[in-house]
């Protein structure tokens, strides 16, 4: 099978090296936008061939992973083309994109994913091998792609060692916003105030316990790539930000009248998560 990626950063080029130690897939194509991005990506032999955007259609299936903005006009360009192929993606909001194609013809040779692994980096130079081992991939809208796409695209994903998950697209968006746009727009905030409140930059460096980095690590993320969620996904992260604002104001006034019992009461509140996330 060939596969072809549009968008080879991160995602696309970790996709890129896992799938090309499969011997299922015969040969990895690859597009960017970005001349540099795409020769690295030969260089450093994460794709067979560089191919431009016409090219890609010479694939089997079709791997779109660009910021989801991109994906918004892509998505409708590329089954506006494609004969036999099959097309997924790999956007972190999916509502809009789903809906976007939903009465496309080609519709059924499409299945929306998203698959549950990543890091703060971007770019061909941070695509790195076994980035998706064991991680879910979401399937959103499964009852709109073929069983033919949904079969290649679920062994595409079986290859990376991904496990699948169902879920509808708008659920998708909301939990999404929950678990993963709230913790980014956090730890952007978090960096904001530290580096508002402490001009001195090496107190920052020399100070910064595992707590902070860990906390903080997620500011390291790219705006290509979140800035186009967020405003994406308004509707589900803004209740989310407010319950947010309202839990730092609870702390905020604990801490302001000294009550001890209130802070002692939200933080073993807090720690129910302990229950949930074991590790
Ligand atoms: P990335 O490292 O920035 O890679 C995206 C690549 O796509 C870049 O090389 C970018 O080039 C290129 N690109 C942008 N617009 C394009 C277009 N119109 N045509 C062709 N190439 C284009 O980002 P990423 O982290 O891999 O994210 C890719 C997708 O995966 C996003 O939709 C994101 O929501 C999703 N995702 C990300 C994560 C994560 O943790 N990073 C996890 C799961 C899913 P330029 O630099 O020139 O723009």
């Amino acid at each position: 099978m060939v596969v072809g990626i549009i968008g080879l950063g991160l995602i696309g080029g970790s996709m890129a090296i896992d799938l090309k130690k499969d011997s299922r897939e015969s040969e990895i194509l690859g597009y960017d936008r970005s001349e540099l991005h795409l020769q690295t990506a030969v260089k450093l032999g994460i794709i067979d061939r560089a191919v431009d955007l016409e090219g890609i259609m010479e694939a089997d299936v079709i791997v779109l992973a660009v910021p989801v903005g991109a994906a918004v006009d892509l998505l409708p360009w590329l089954l506006d083309r494609i004969d036999k192929q099959i097309v997924t993606d790999v956007g972190s909001t999916k509502a809009s994109l789903c809906a976007q194609v939903e009465n496309h013809p080609k519709r059924p040779q499409y299945v929306s994913a998203h698959p549950m692994a990543g890091t703060e980096f971007s770019g061909p130079w941070a695509a790195r091998p076994g980035l998706f081992e064991g991680c879910a991939v979401i399937i959103c809208d499964k009852e709109k792609s073929s069983m033919d796409a949904l079969n290649a695209v679920t062994s595409l994903f079986h290859s990376l060692h991904m496990r699948p998950v169902y879920m509808n697209s708008v659920e998708h968006d909301m939990h999404a916003a929950y678990v993963s746009h709230i913790s980014h727009i956090s730890s952007f905030a978090l960096a904001l105030t530290v580096l508002e409140k402490e001009e001195d930059t090496r107190s920052i460096f020399n100070l910064a316990s595992g707590g902070f980095s860990s906390t903080v690590r997620l500011a390291k993320s790219s705006k290509d790539m979140w800035t186009p969620i967020f405003a994406d996904n308004a509707e589900n992260i803004l209740p989310v930000l407010d319950t947010y604002v309202e839990k730092m104001q609870a702390f905020r006034a604990a801490i302001a009248e000294g009550d001890i019992e209130k802070i002692n009461g939200l933080i073993i509140e807090a720690n129910r998560i302990k229950k949930i996330l074991l590790k």
